[in-house]
């Protein structure tokens, strides 16, 4: 290998470089559990879901609204509420 541009490249901030969205801190999170409490969006029910990530939490929670609470469909409204509202397990 030539090592011409060894110095034009060794002093570059290169600021803009593709690989600065690999953050390791990302994949840690996606790793982390989540749980709802059914109550903070139902205000009485005591109900608790706990699933691997935002994804299963929002099927199960669909699924127990539905059964629980009579609710066949999930608005916009109602699924911004359920995010807002998902912590970390
Ligand atoms: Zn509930």
């Amino acid at each position: 290998m030539a090592g011409t541009d060894d110095k034009s490249r060794s002093w570059e901030p290169a600021p803009d470089t593709p690989t600065a969205k690999a953050t390791p801190y990302l994949r840690a999170d996606a790793d982390m559990a989540k749980v709802i409490e059914c109550g903070a969006v139902v205000p009485g029910c005591n109900f608790v879901i706990h699933g691997v990530d935002e994804a299963e939490i929002m099927v199960k929670m669909a699924e127990h609204l539905r059964s629980a609470h009579d609710v066949e469909h999930l608005s916009e409204q109602l699924k911004v509420r359920i995010r807002a509202v998902i912590r970390d397990d």
